[in-house]
């Protein structure tokens, strides 16, 4: 079995070709993308990354070139399992989340995509291969946009093949939500669905009163309504809004998510593998999920995720992230029909620009 010999991160600060917003990031220019290169003993590589919305990318290259990827060297490259605890108890005091696991979580992808890749299969099919055909959505981060920009970005997503839109919420007035969201469904059609994103922007009787105010719009999910560290308030959010709930984004474990499930807070568990724990934790996390007769949707990243979600029967949406990191990717995510495709290459079959990024490296 071949053990890791190096293990590589660089971090960067990517510029977005256009400033984006919600209601609790406000404006963001740039997002920072850390990128891992893992090789072993037999010279194949595997590639995993993780990013934040624009701080703390500096502190996870230092965790995975520091504390992380020397304890890794030597040791057998396809035991993600035993790999994935050693790094989370390397981390564990003062981690436990944060950027703790979303430097675990890069790692954590590159080693899959290097046990996939010497398998000779796409990443979806070394998980269970259950359908690479996943149906998508556009995450727009447009919550600054004025209504007319809001409809003609939609449009624009639909002709590149979409057809569900997620739009953000949370504007300082309620009133200002109920109108957009009531022009977009109208813009739509009754039946396409439409997510709505609050970023936690509300408390939990706002997030109620905010939920019964949309009802009519038939969303398909209200994301985030309040802070993810409420999990009581999201299962009242779930008993008295009559509207379905999304969240994860801001999990960062298996126990985080199995919380949420058990006290039945979330509809929609929705995980970002960057930041959950990586490949092995989205996993657990979906097969969770299917425990507790739930779909699993994603977050981010979705490059990697198309593959996570087309091993599992219960999947849900592929968010198709704003960020815009195809850029630097040989392969765009490919869309037919609403449904993004889980390449057939092996591995994620993720290949970076590394030239172009080599430009944004801090
Ligand atoms: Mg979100």
């Amino acid at each position: 079995m071949s053990t890791i010999a190096t293990v590589r991160a660089d971090y960067h600060r990517v510029p977005l070709p256009v400033a984006l917003a919600d209601s609790t990031h406000g404006e963001m220019t740039c997002f920072e993308l850390v990128t891992v290169r893992i090789s072993d003993s037999d010279g194949a590589e595997g590639v995993g990354y993780t990013y934040t919305v624009g701080a703390g990318g500096g502190a996870i290259q230092h965790m995975i070139a520091r504390d992380l990827g020397p304890r890794l060297i030597g040791q057998a490259a396809a035991k993600t399992e035993a790999l994935w605890q050693q790094m989370w108890w390397i981390l564990h005091y003062g981690g436990r989340g944060g950027q703790a696991t979303s430097a675990i979580s890069a790692v954590d992808i590159a080693l899959w995509d290097l046990k996939a890749r010497k398998a000779n299969q796409p990443l979806y099919v070394s998980l269970g291969g259950f359908d690479p055909r996943v149906p998508c959505y556009a995450g727009g981060i447009d919550l600054h946009l004025p209504q007319d920009e809001l409809l003609s970005q939609t449009d624009r997503n639909i002709d590149k093949g979409f057809r569900a839109i997620k739009m953000k919420v949370g504007r300082p007035r309620l009133s200002e939500d109920v109108q957009r969201v009531t022009a977009m469904r109208a813009h739509l059609g009754d039946d396409f669905p439409l997510m709505i994103d609050a970023n936690m922007r509300w408390s939990v009787d706002q997030a109620i009163a905010a939920a019964r105010a949309l009802r009519e719009c038939n969303v398909a999910w209200l994301e985030e309504p309040t802070i993810p560290d409420d999990v009581h308030g999201h299962a009242r959010i779930v008993r008295e809004s009559g509207v379905p709930i999304a969240a994860g984004e801001n999990l960062h474990s298996l126990h985080e998510f199995a919380q949420y499930m058990r006290a039945e807070a979330v509809t929609y568990p929705e995980p970002d593998v960057t930041n959950c724990g990586g490949v092995t934790v989205f996993m657990k996390i979906a097969h969770l999920a299917e425990s507790f007769n739930l779909p699993v949707t994603s977050h981010g990243a979705h490059d990697v995720t198309v593959h996570l979600l087309a091993a599992v029967s219960n999947r849900s949406y592929l968010e198709a992230h704003g960020f815009g990191l195809d850029r630097y990717l040989a392969y765009p995510l490919d869309i037919v029909d609403g449904n993004a495709i889980a390449a057939e290459r092996p591995g994620h079959g993720v290949e970076f620009d590394w030239d172009a990024l080599a430009a944004l490296r801090v």
